[in-house]
C-alpha cells in the first residue's frame, strides 16, 4: 500500500487536489490515540489489540506509542511482526487451534499466553510449550445472542468441556485462565454480563483459582449514523459483573478489541464511476475491496458525498443501489442507501469508521482495489 509523505488537513483537501482514481483510505493518528485513550482510561484491566482487524505497520506503531502493551496475535507472522514493531508488548496468541510448526515458533519468539478449546490441542500444547510462567485461557462460548457475527459457530468448548480443560491446564502447571469473545460489533452490553457469570460457575467447578478473565473483542464500532455505541456503559457493566460473579476470587482483567480500537481511525474514499442510466451507482470500490465486510455485518450509513471540488453535497436522498467495480454480480453493497440527489458522476463516497477488516481483507480481484493510505489531521471538516 502507497503511504503518502504529507500530512492532509482533511480528505476534502487532498480529494480536490489530487483526484484520485483508485480507493483512499484516510487515517486520522490523532483518533486512533483518542480512542486508545477512551479503552486504556475506562476498560478496568488490560487492554490489548486483536492485530488481524488492521496489521498495518502505521496502526501498531501509533498503538504502542499511545500505551497499548498487549497484542492478540493468531500466526507466527503476527508474532514476528510484533516482536519487530514493539519487542516488549505482551503476546497473547489467542487463535485456539495452532499446527505443531507454528507452536513451535511462537514458543520459540517467547510467546507466554495462549489459549484453547479442545482437548487435542490443549495436548498439542502440554507436549510443546514449557509450562513455567506460561498461561493458558480455555475460551468457551455460550448460545447467546448480541454481535452482529456468531463467533462461537468456530471457536470455543462448552461450559462442561470448560471445566475439564481448565482443570487440565492447571494440573500440567500452567498459569490458568478463562476467556470467550462474545462476537464481534456486539451491541448488547448484556451478553458480557452473561459470559462472566458462566467464567464464574466453570471456575467453581473446576476448583480452579483463575488468574485472568479476557472478555474478548466485539466492542462496537459506530457504523450507524443515529446507533452510538455505549463502550463506557459495557465498561462500567464488565466491572460489576465480575465482582459479582467472582466475590473474592477476582480475577485480572484482559479485553482484545479489534474493531473497537481502530474503525473510527479511518475513512474511505470511493469515487463514483458511473451512474448507469440515472440508477444504479458504480464505484471504484467495493465488497471485493475495502468494503469486505458489509454484506455480512450490514451497511456502514455514515456516508459523506463530495464533489471534485471538495464540497459536501446537500440535495435531497434518493435510495440507490450500488455497486463495486467487479463484474461479480454478488460485488454489491447491502440494500439500498440514501444518498443525495444531487450527487454527479466522479464524486466520492465518503465512508466513516472504516479501519476494521478493511485494508486486511481487500483482494486485488479483476484488477481492481489498489488501495493508497493518506494521513490526515481530521476525518471530518
Ligand atoms: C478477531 C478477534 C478479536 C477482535 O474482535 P473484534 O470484534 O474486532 O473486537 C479478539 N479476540 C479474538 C480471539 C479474535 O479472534
Amino acid at each position: 500500500m502507497g503511504l503518502s509523505k504529507t500530512i492532509w488537513t482533511n480528505p476534502s483537501e487532498f480529494l480536490k487536489h489530487s483526484q484520485p482514481d483508485n480507493p483512499v483510505m484516510f487515517f486520522s493518528p490523532g483518533v486512533l490515540h483518542a480512542t486508545a485513550r477512551r479503552f486504556l482510561d475506562g476498560f478496568p484491566g488490560l487492554v490489548t489489540y486483536a492485530v488481524k482487524s488492521n496489521p498495518d505497520e502505521i496502526v501498531i506503531a501509533n498503538l504502542a506509542a499511545a500505551g497499548i502493551r498487549g497484542f492478540d496475535v493468531a500466526s507466527p507472522e503476527e508474532i514476528a511482526l510484533l516482536r519487530r514493531l514493539a519487542p516488549e508488548a505482551a503476546l497473547h496468541y489467542n487463535n485456539p487451534v495452532r499446527a505443531r510448526s507454528e507452536i513451535r515458533a511462537a514458543v520459540e519468539m517467547s510467546v507466554k499466553s495462549w489459549s484453547v478449546d479442545s482437548r487435542s490441542e490443549l495436548a498439542k500444547l502440554i507436549e510443546l510449550v514449557p509450562a513455567e510462567d506460561c498461561e493458558i485461557s480455555v475460551r468457551f462460548k455460550l448460545p447467546v445472542q448480541g454481535a452482529a457475527y456468531n463467533f462461537g459457530a468456530k471457536f470455543g468448548a462448552t461450559a462442561e468441556e470448560a471445566v475439564e480443560l481448565l482443570r487440565m491446564a492447571a494440573n500440567a502447571g500452567f498459569i490458568p485462565s478463562l476467556t470467550f469473545h462474545p462476537g464481534t460489533q456486539c451491541t448488547d452490553p448484556a451478553a458480557w454480563e452473561t459470559y462472566i457469570h458462566s467464567a464464574a460457575q466453570i471456575a467453581r467447578e473446576a476448583g480452579v483459582t483463575i488468574a485472568r478473565l479476557n472478555v474478548g473483542g466485539g466492542f462496537p464500532s459506530h457504523r450507524l449514523d443515529d446507533v452510538m455505541p455505549q463502550i463506557e456503559a459495557t465498561f462500567a457493566l464488565i466491572d460489576r459483573a465480575t465482582g459479582e460473579a467472582f466475590v473474592d476470587s477476582r480475577p485480572a482483567l484482559v479485553c482484545e478489541p479489534g474493531r473497537g480500537l481502530v474503525a473510527e481511525a479511518f475513512s474511505l474514499a470511493a469515487r463514483v464511476k458511473a451512474i448507469r442510466d440515472g440508477a444504479h451507482v458504480f464505484l471504484n470500490d467495493g465488497v471485493y475491496g475495502a468494503l469486505a465486510e458489509l454484506p455480512m455485518i450490514g451497511i456502514i450509513d455514515r456516508i459523506e458525498v463530495l464533489s471534485t471540488e471538495g464540497q459536501r453535497r446537500h440535495g435531497d436522498t434518493v435510495p440507490r443501489i450500488v455497486f463495486g467495480p467487479t463484474c461479480d454480480s454478488v460485488d454489491r453493497l447491502p440494500g439500498e442507501i440514501a444518498l443525495p440527489g444531487d450527487m454527479a458522476e466522479e464524486d466520492y463516497l465518503l465512508f466513516h469508521g472504516m479501519g476494521a477488516y478493511s485494508m486486511a481483507t481487500n483482494t486485488r480481484f479483476n484488477g481492481f482495489g489498489a488501495l493508497s493510505l493518506v494521513t490526515v489531521l481530521a476525518l471530518q471538516h
